[in-house]
């Protein structure tokens, strides 16, 4: 080869280098890194400069030392009303990010699913951060398809920008971040597994959850007992403020309509809080014969004890007498072209079932109730009424 061809060859092949770069930078802007999928013995990646700053992986961080979770990006949601971080103060969050294309990210679903299924009646939210791989995986039908054919039951956004995922300072899916109570960063995975040590972390976070509520309803019964008629909870703020979270009116729950799809499943949430009903026969509770005592699924008062329960024969759990009688209100209830009784919670409000005149001695009521409203508890503790 000539001297001549040579050079030519040198300048063909660094314009050609050229080329790729600049084309790599149109189809990967500079904030953006082809993200990849993880599984449990992957290498982590070393951290960005974005995410040095960011929370250490599988570390339960110190709440004094854990930052606050950034905001969630707007998005399409499925499931859900749209959900924002400070609604859910109060509550453990998970978020997952994945996306439905993702093997690692269908490998880990079954242990979201069931985190979902035995902790949000105990205080966790999860939250699906569906961030897309591929242009198909952007289109929102195609999600939709896939979160109800998966049997997704907790809330997921469609991250289609990227803009929830750079804020998080994730690199791969799928990625696990957990925030406490008070809405900060405790803990990150990346990749498949870990599952025993992320449900460790759930429970521990749960349980500081359960001890700063115990206060301060501890301190809201207090308050009444005082005297106060009208006594709203707070929960300090790492800023100082003092924001709203459950209000309790004269011993009445009350919240709003997303912080109950947010606490309860959907099919609680249709029952509880919009008077639906379960199919006959098909509930929980229909056919249950354990000793103890008939909470409510949506604030845990206890509503029936098991010597109360008889056979009625047809397909919902009947009781002829509630626990106490102030803990089961009653309201007429017109729907249907029928005049029936309702059965409510006395203390949240919230739905449970009817009431009729066709019961046993002594009280001859029929307290028809959804099993879904319910939940059992099998050895309550200190007063069965509370
Ligand atoms: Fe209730």
């Amino acid at each position: 080869m000539s001297r001549r061809n040579l050079i030519t060859v040198v300048f063909t092949l660094a314009g050609v280098a050229l080329l790729v770069a600049a084309l790599g930078r149109f189809f990967f802007p500079t904030n953006y890194q082809p993200p990849t999928a993880l599984a449990a013995d992957s290498t982590v990646e070393q951290e960005s400069d974005e995410n040095k700053s960011g929370s250490p992986r599988d570390v339960l961080i110190a709440a004094d030392k854990a930052r606050r979770a950034p905001a969630l990006a707007k998005g399409e949601w499925t499931n859900s009303e749209p959900l924002a971080l400070a609604d859910l103060r109060g509550r453990v969050v998970l978020i997952e990010f994945w996306t439905y294309g993702c093997y690692n990210c269908t490998n880990t679903l079954p242990s979201v699913k069931s985190w979902d299924e035995r902790y949000r009646e105990r205080g966790l939210t999860i939250i699906g951060v569906h961030t897309p791989e591929s242009e198909r995986e952007k289109i929102l039908g195609n999600v939709r398809r896939q979160v109800r054919s998966l049997g997704i039951r907790y809330a997921v956004v469609a991250d289609n920008d990227f803009e929830t995922w750079r804020a998080y300072g994730v690199k791969a899916w799928p990625t696990i971040v957990i925030l406490d109570k008070q809405g900060r960063v405790r803990w990150t995975h990346v990749g498949e597994g870990h599952y025993t040590e992320t449900e460790n972390v759930i429970q521990q976070l749960l349980a500081e959850e359960a001890k700063e509520r115990a206060a301060v309803e501890s301190k809201a019964g207090r308050e009444l007992n005082g005297g106060a008629g009208v006594v709203t909870t707070s929960a300090a703020t790492e800023s100082g403020q003092r924001r709203e979270r459950t209000n309790i009116i004269e011993g009445k729950i009350m919240k709003s309509e997303a912080e109950w799809r947010a606490a309860l499943t959907p099919e609680q949430f249709h029952v509880l809080r919009e008077k639906g009903t379960e199919r006959a026969f098909s509930g929980a509770y229909w056919d249950h014969h354990e000793q103890g005592v008939y909470r409510c699924a949506a604030c845990d008062l206890a509503l029936f004890n098991s010597e109360t329960k008889y056979e009625s024969g047809t397909g919902w759990p009947s009781f002829w007498t509630p626990v106490v009688k102030e803990n089961v209100a009653t309201e007429t209830d017109s729907s249907y072209f029928m005049r029936r009784t309702e059965a409510l919670c006395g203390r949240c409000g919230s739905h449970l079932g009817h009431v009729f005149n066709d019961g046993p001695r002594p009280t001859g009521l029929r307290y028809c109730i959804n099993s879904v409203s319910l939940k059992f508890d099998s050895q309550p503790q200190n007063s069965p009424q509370s």
